[in-house]
C-alpha cells in the first residue's frame, strides 16, 4: 500500500493538479488526458478496485458521486459527461487504487471498446 501511486498523490509526495479536495475525496487531472476534461476522482483511503467495495467502505463511494455531480455543475459540463472505473487488468485498470475517470468536452462514443 505504501508503494501506491495514488496514495502518494493524496499525501502530496507526487505532484498533481488538484481540482477538488475534501476530507475523504481527492480529484486531480489525469496525466494523459483522453478528453478535454479528464479528471480522476479517488477516495483518500486505499481501496484497490471496485470489487473491494463493501458495506464498511461504501459511504465514500456514494460521496464520490455527490462530488462528481458538484464538479459537473461547477465546471459547466452541460453537454454531458462519462464516469468510468476499470476493475482489473483485463478491463484496463493500470493503477490499483480505485479511481473514477470523469470525461467530458468531446463526443463520447458508446459502447466503449
Ligand atoms: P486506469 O488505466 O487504471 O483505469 O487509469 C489510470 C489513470 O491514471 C490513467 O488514465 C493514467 O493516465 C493516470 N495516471 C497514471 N499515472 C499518473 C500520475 O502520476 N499522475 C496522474 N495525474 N495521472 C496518472
Ligand atoms: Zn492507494
Amino acid at each position: 500500500m505504501n508503494d501506491c501511486l495514488f496514495c502518494k498523490i493524496v499525501k502530496g509526495e507526487i505532484p498533481s493538479t488538484k481540482i477538488y479536495e475534501d476530507e475523504t475525496v481527492y480529484v486531480f487531472e489525469d496525466i494523459a488526458p483522453t478528453a478535454p476534461v479528464h479528471y480522476l476522482v479517488i477516495p483518500k483511503e486505499h481501496i484497490s478496485k471496485l470489487d473491494e467495495i463493501n458495506e464498511t467502505n461504501s459511504a465514500v463511494i456514494s460521496h464520490i458521486y455527490e462530488v462528481i455531480a458538484k464538479i459537473a455543475k461547477d465546471k459547466g459540463l452541460k453537454d454531458g459527461f462519462r464516469v468510468v472505473s476499470n476493475c482489473g487488468e483485463s478491463a484496463g485498470q493500470s493503477v490499483f487504487h480505485i479511481h473514477f475517470h470523469l470525461l467530458a468536452g468531446r463526443p463520447l462514443t458508446w459502447p466503449a471498446g
